[in-house]
Order: C-alpha cells, then structure tokens, then sequence
C-alpha cells in the first residue's frame, strides 16, 4: 500500500489545491510546474494524446510555414470563415460542407450543442466527459455504467431506460472516457437504429482514431453514422488523435438546419490560423498516410503498455480501446497518494478520477506516451507495486 513521507506529503497538499482549484479537469502540466517547482516532471500521463502524431504535424509546421516562410500569414490574416473551412475538409471526410461546423476545440461544439438544441431532458452515461453534464441547462438523467460489467455499455438495458424515460437528448461517447469502453459498429448501429425516435443523439467520436476492429487496424470511418443516422450529432475533438490541443481545433457533424442555426448567431471566425492550417493539412491525402502510420504504431504500443499493465499486481486495468487505460487500485492505496507519489518521486503526472461521477472506488486514469515513456511508467509501477 502507498504510504506518503511528510515531504511527499506535504507536496501533496499543493497539488491538491491546484487540482481543487481546476474543477474538474486537471491543472496543466505548465501549472504545476510553475506552483510546485520542486517537482521535476517528465511524463505527462494525464494528457490524453498520440505524441508521434504531435512530432509528425510539428514537422509541418516547421518546413511548411516557418521554413517556407507562411507564418507571417497566418498571425497577420484573419483565418477564412467556418463554411470555407468547413468546403476545405468537406471532400476529404465525404461529408457535405453544409453539415460540417468548425470548432474552437470539440468542447466549444458540446456548449454549442448543449446550449442551442438540447431542449428537454439529456441522458448521459457514467462516468463520463464531464461538460457533457457541467455545460447542460436542461435536466440531466444519468445511466450508470456498471464497474462490475467493466464499464461496457449494455445495449439492451440501455434502450429499456431510454425508451421509459424519453430523453429528448443522449450523449453516447465512443470509445468512452474515463475508462475507453468502446462499443463496436455493429452494435453502435444497432442502438442508434433503435434510437431514432430521440430528437438529437450526440456521439463524440473524439477517440475513434484509436479503436481498431482488425487486426489491420483500419480506421473506423464515424462519418458513416450520421449518413445513415441523421439525427446524430457527431463531435470530433482532434486534441488526442493529432495531439494538437493548444491550437484548439475540432469539428462537429450534423444537419444542415442545425449548422445553419448555429451559424446565423455566431462563429463565423472562431478558429485561428493554426488550427486552420492544420485542418488544411490534415485533409490532404499526404499527411493523412503519414499520420496513418504514427496511428497504428501508436495503437500497437498502447496495446502492448495495457498488457504489462496487466501484469502488475494490486492493479485492475480496465478494458480499453481508447490510448489511455483506466486503473484501479487494489491494494487499499488512495487514488491521491498514487498520484503523488508518481508525480514526486518519479516524475510522472496522472490524475485520479475522484471527481468523476459514477465511479466508486479508488481509481486513476493512466495515458499512454511515447514508448521510452510508457517503459517509465511501468518502471516506477513495478517499484511501487509488485509483478504478478
Ligand atoms: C478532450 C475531450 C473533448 C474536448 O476536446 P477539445 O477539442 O480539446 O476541446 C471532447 N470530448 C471528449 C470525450 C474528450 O475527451
């Protein structure tokens, strides 16, 4: 069992005000570091994102617009207004530019979305993404997924609750976080065709990059729910898969009336000109192999961290087919302590989940890095805990 020495104690109470002080996403890495200089971070397992696909846009960025000289542009010029950009990636996602909304990062879409269309009663799953119940105006039911059945969502149980107690609104988040249950497409089209008498299903789909039906590990097109699903909204945060979450970049997928709506009141620059290059970029067929490639490493690498996870003892580790694994302790340690003592005594900064509802029990929340990154993780586990 974790036990803290009063030096790590008493660093453990700052980063504790800082995390209260955060609500209920973790306080940033630069945060920390500047409030608690002693400590000496050097793996951020918090942040949730593939590092190989953040080198990969970064090399762009380096030839592409400071070596080629496009920068100055870029900080200079208004970036094109939501509809051009939302033409630019039309073809390349094979989604009509009329149903495409560009987001100041998904979690502008969920305020949005949350804001102007959801109306009646919102059903959300737990745990879960908190702003899908913080950003909520409107009543807010909550389906709990169930800890003992893994977090895996019962679609057959579900559609009971929904059809007793009419939503107006359902927030399905695949693969799920906290703890990156995923729901396959045959089953995911099976609810959603049960679920079309609900006005607006929202479907975050900002983790699907990292799900995998294959063993080719081919992309799972999410674009295809809302052709044969219309009255989905899909969100797409691209601060995980691409790694790019400081330029704030995302977009959302819906009908054209509700896109329509969203933009007669606003959002007509609410990107910048990063996220614009990058959406740019993104769309064309060049970086999307290459980005392709630092996926599938980057998903076999995960895979292959949840399975030495799995060997060490006092730990149960969630099934996951996000990059991140959720962790429980088992050995009576506290969430708290555990994360103080990584981030302490190893350098390495993950976060507890004792502000996610739904989830009762110790539990912390595990990302997945670089390899180098992962082999620290799992080296400073095996000294805390032993292997199996
Ligand atoms: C991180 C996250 C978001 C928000 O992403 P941004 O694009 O950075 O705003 C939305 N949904 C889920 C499920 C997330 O984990």
């Amino acid at each position: 069992m974790i036990k803290l020495n009063e030096h790590e104690f008493s660093i453990a109470c700052k980063i504790k005000k800082l995390k209260d002080e955060a609500g209920s996403h973790s306080p940033s890495i630069f945060t920390l570091a500047q409030q608690v200089p002693e400590l000496k971070i050097s793996v951020d397992a918090c942040f949730l994102s593939n590092p190989y696909a953040t080198a990969l846009f970064l090399r762009y960025v380096e030839e592409e617009l400071i070596g080629g000289g496009r920068l100055r542009d870029l900080l200079e010029f208004y970036p094109s207004q939501n509809r051009i950009i939302a033409q630019s990636m039309s073809d390349f996602i094979g989604i009509g530019a009329r149903n495409i909304f560009i987001a100041n990062g998904a979690i502008e879409v969920i305020q949005a979305v949350m804001h102007r269309f959801v109306r009646g009663r919102v059903l959300v799953c737990i745990p879960t993404f908190s702003s899908y119940y913080e950003f909520a105006t409107t009543e807010v039911l909550f389906y709990p997924l169930k800890k003992e059945e893994n977090f895996a969502l019962d679609v057959e149980d579900y559609l009971r609750y929904v059809r007793a107690q009419r939503p107006q609104t359902v927030v399905l988040i695949n693969p799920n976080n906290p703890d990156g249950g995923y729901l396959c497409t045959a089953r995911l089209e099976y609810l959603l065709s049960a679920l079309s008498f609900v006005e607006n299903i929202i479907l975050d789909i900002s983790f699907m990059h990292f799900a995998y039906e294959d063993e080719n590990l081919s992309l799972i097109k999410a674009e295809e729910f809302f052709k044969k699903f219309p009255n989905c909204i899909l969100i797409k945060s691209m601060s995980k898969d691409f790694g790019v979450a400081g330029i704030r970049v995302g977009y959302a997928i819906m009908s054209e009336e509700r896109v329509d709506a969203l933009l007669e009141n606003g959002y007509l620059w609410n990107s910048n000109g990063l996220a614009e290059y990058f959406l740019r970029t993104y769309a064309q067929e060049k970086f999307f192999k290459e980005y392709e490639q630092t996926r599938k490493k980057y998903i076999q690498q995960t895979q292959i961290f949840f399975t030495k996870l799995r060997e060490i003892e006092g730990l149960k580790i969630y099934p996951s087919l996000a990059n991140f694994a959720l962790v429980e302790l088992l050995d009576g340690s506290r969430a708290e302590d555990f994360v103080a003592k990584m981030l302490i005594k190893y350098g390495i900064y993950t976060r507890t989940c004792k502000d996610k509802i739904g989830l009762e029990g110790e539990f912390v929340r595990l990302a997945s890095r670089t390899q180098e990154e992962n082999e620290k993780i799992l080296h400073a586990l095996r000294e805390i805990f032993k292997e199996r």
